[in-house]
């Protein structure tokens, strides 16, 4: 009599965006069952874990000394290799805990332009977490499947990812990334500029996650209608310490932020520069697709648009098109074959 194979019977493959700024898992046949901030909390002294996702997120700006609160992906690949494990393993166990299952495939996003050493790294580290096969795909690859563009024909099209800690710029044309430009300016520069903004005139400090509430509520790159004209932000006196509370206006937040949107644009315009001529007649014609939690700055395509003359599209659901466009790829391997990189 034969055994029967039990970790078959649990066995599910499952696809990873393992962003800056948030982790997305989707499992095959079930959809996205994890989305979470792509931060850990730990002892300094012991390296013990405290916290992992949104509840070490929560920590960032309020934990004490002993505390260290990391983004170990901050800068678009692993740069703290120990940390980045931790947090992989506890979001696998999450994940495990839900749907129980064994040594599973795994499809791993990673950003266009990647080296072979960084490559190895979030092999290594998947493989470590238990997965028995790793797949990489590139974001912006991988946005575009997302987004039901149909990236394996001959005609190029430009897909822009702007995460927390990395904007990326590409062009695609047949199953795979023809050109790309990566800038290390994103989403969390612009909480940082908020920031410095508010430190500067208004002698208030505020904490990293204020700063991106206020981003969130009333920042823009251009103006739109509906934004509220004002806006209260709580935070301490820089020279008494004492608490402090102003009123911000949506067009001075514009202005302050203007630097580090110009930094995106004049990365898509370098991108621009290094596409051939043809590419550039074809992104022309769809418009570019902007995606990643950045694209969700109000009135950003607008003026991407103003500046490049060429249409924006903010593609639908930005935070999740990443991870969605990779479990396109897990569902059916076979038809996307040429997006897997190696
Ligand atoms: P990554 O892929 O690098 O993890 P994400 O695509 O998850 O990044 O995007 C995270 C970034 O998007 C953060 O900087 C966050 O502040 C920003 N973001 C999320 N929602 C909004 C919003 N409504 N307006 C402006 N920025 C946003
Ligand atoms: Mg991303």
């Amino acid at each position: 009599m034969k055994f029967f194979n039990f970790s078959n019977l649990f066995s599910k493959n499952m696809a990873m965006d393992l962003g800056t700024a948030n982790t997305l898992i989707y499992v095959k046949g079930k959809g996205i069952i994890l989305n979470e901030p792509s931060v850990v909390a730990y002892e300094k002294n012991t390296g013990r874990i405290l916290a992992v996702g949104r509840k070490a997120k929560n920590f960032i700006g309020r934990a004490p000394h002993n505390i260290a609160v990391v983004r170990p992906l901050k800068d678009g690949v692993i740069a703290d290799f120990d940390v980045a494990q931790a947090m992989i393993k506890e979001f696998f166990l999450k994940v495990q805990k839900m749907s129980r299952f064994f040594k599973p495939k795994a499809v791993i996003c990673v950003p266009a332009g990647i080296t072979q050493i960084e490559k190895k790294a979030v092999i290594d580290s998947a493989e470590e977490s238990g997965v028995r096969k790793v797949y990489l795909i590139e974001e912006p690859m991988a946005a575009a499947i997302g987004a039901n563009i149909d990236i394996s024909q001959n005609k190029g099209q430009m897909v822009i990812d702007i995460g927390g800690g990395t904007t990326e710029v590409a062009v695609l044309s047949i199953s795979s990334v023809a050109y790309s430009e990566s800038v290390r300016v994103a989403g969390d520069e612009i909480n940082e500029t908020i920031g410095r903004y508010l430190l500067k005139n208004y002698r208030i400090q505020v904490g990293e996650n204020t700063a991106e509430k206020c981003k969130m509520e009333i920042g823009s790159a251009y103006p739109v209608d509906g934004l509220s004209s004002l806006y209260n932000i709580a935070g301490k006196d820089s020279i008494s310490s004492s608490p402090k509370e102003i009123s911000l206006s949506a067009e001075e937040i514009r202005k302050a932020i203007e630097e580090p949107v110009y930094a995106v644009i004049d990365a898509i315009r370098r991108a621009l520069e290094k596409t051939p001529p043809d590419l550039v007649v074809d992104i022309n014609m769809d418009g570019m697709y902007l995606t990643g939690g950045g694209a969700l700055l109000k009135g950003l395509d607008k003026l991407i648009h103003k500046e490049t003359k060429i249409k924006c599209n903010v593609i639908e659901d930005p935070l999740i098109s990443v991870v969605l466009g990779s479990g396109k790829a897990l569902e059916d391997m076979k038809k996307y074959s040429r997006v897997f990189i190696n």
